[in-house]
């Protein structure tokens, strides 16, 4: 590694995040290189699947790197929880836009990322791990390293992990997501290719039981929390991931940005990291353009000031989602009734929701 001063940036890190983050310096002028402690052909392998807000793919689309081919469209979202009344449904039409969203698999977006990289020829070390001081020669150290470090994040643990699978089902999805809020955790159905992606949020204590059910039992189970507006065939192997708030309170340090699920790992259930990871990502490469020194404080600090409303808005209301739906105290049920009622009665706070999917706390782009 370089031991004197330039104006290139070290990316530690070569996940999505870092390799979006790349691709868009380069789109504006700055040079960086990326170090990643894994395989780059075990990076592609990510069994995660992102719901991508039209924001989203608008960057991914001036990345070079949207795959289009592999994405499926969510015209309509249905909002609702068990045992509860109200129900809301939020439609691409009437929010004017052809898709409230895309589902995609995460290997397909790391895919399309990795070969822009390789067209563009941006240095990817591979089984390269970083520690402290070692990318002290570069102007920038930009830490896409997929979590927040303990002590420096404020975190809230949600005692929850995510199982994620495959499902089919009786009918076709007709593009229909679902947000299912139950006393045991959210529900997400995505519609994939001919199929639904499944993220089920389990408490702690039963992830061993769920864990060791076979696929015909584990169907009954997911039938039983997601109620009988679609029945469930067949499954795929399940995959689980621990579940928690963390997230820096500053992005920004000295000669140093964290990004992507280094600056905030947030709750699946609002389909929010990785869409808040490009807005940041696309804001970063946007105000450090033409820099001469891309580490400069008071460009790192202007990045950090234009992100705060954005962020907090991402994580709080992630984290409302989770703890005003997932709750089976009885006057709480009421009102998040009486709060899924309103927005189906009330077009503007159904907008509200629906812009926030979309596009994030800024109606972006
Ligand atoms: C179950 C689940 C479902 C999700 N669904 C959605 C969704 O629907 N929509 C959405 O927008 N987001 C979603 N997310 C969030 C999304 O997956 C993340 O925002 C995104 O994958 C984060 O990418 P990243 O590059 O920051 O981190 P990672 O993908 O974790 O990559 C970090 C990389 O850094 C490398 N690394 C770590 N330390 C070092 C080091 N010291 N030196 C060098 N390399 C290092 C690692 O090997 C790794 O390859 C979901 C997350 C989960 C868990």
């Amino acid at each position: 590694m370089p031991e004197t001063a330039d104006r290139r940036i070290a990316i530690v890190g070569g996940g999505p995040a870092g390799m979006a983050l790349a691709l868009a310096l380069r789109l504006h002028g700055l040079e960086a290189e990326i170090f990643e402690a894994r395989d780059r052909s075990a990076v592609r392998k990510d069994a995660r699947v992102l719901a991508l807000s039209e924001g989203a793919r608008q960057i991914l689309g001036w990345l070079g790197a949207w795959p289009a081919s592999s994405a499926t469209a969510i015209r309509t979202i249905h909002v609702s929880q068990r045992h509860g009344f109200g129900r809301t449904l939020i439609r691409a039409e009437e929010q004017g836009v052809e898709a409230l969203g895309w589902v995609v698999a995460a290997s397909e977006v790391i895919s399309a990322l990795d070969a822009a990289l390789s067209r563009t020829g941006i240095p990817y070390r591979e089984q390269t791990k970083v520690g402290a001081g070692d990318t002290a020669g570069f102007a920038l150290t930009a830490y896409a390293e997929g979590a927040v470090d303990p002590d420096a994040g404020e975190r809230r643990d949600y005692g929850q992990h995510a199982v994620l699978c495959n499902v089919r089902t009786a009918e076709p999805h007709r593009n229909v997501a679902w947000e299912r809020f139950t006393g045991e955790g959210p529900l997400a159905l995505l519609p994939l290719g001919d199929s639904y992606s499944v993220v089920l949020t389990c408490q702690d204590e039963i992830l061993d039981w769920v864990r060791g059910l076979d696929d015909e039992e584990f169907l009954v189970f997911l039938q039983r929390r997601f109620g009988n507006r679609h029945r469930f065939l067949a499954t795929t192997p399940r995959v689980a991931y621990p579940l928690g708030l963390r997230y820096r309170p500053h992005p920004v340090g000295a000669r140093q940005v964290w990004l992507g699920n280094a600056a905030q790992t947030l709750h699946p259930v609002a389909g929010q990291g990785f869409n808040l990871a490009l807005r940041d990502i696309w804001e970063l490469a946007t105000s450090l353009s033409g820099a001469d020194d891309p580490g400069a404080p008071e460009r790192l600090a202007a990045y950090a000031r234009g992100r705060m409303a954005d962020r907090r808005g991402a994580i709080g209301f992630t984290d409302l989602l989770i703890h005003g739906f997932g709750n089976e105290f009885g006057p709480l049920r009421t009102l998040r009734g009486a709060g899924l009622l309103a927005m189906d009665i009330l077009p503007p706070l159904r907008g509200f929701v629906a812009r926030r999917m979309i596009f994030g706390a800024r109606a972006w782009p």
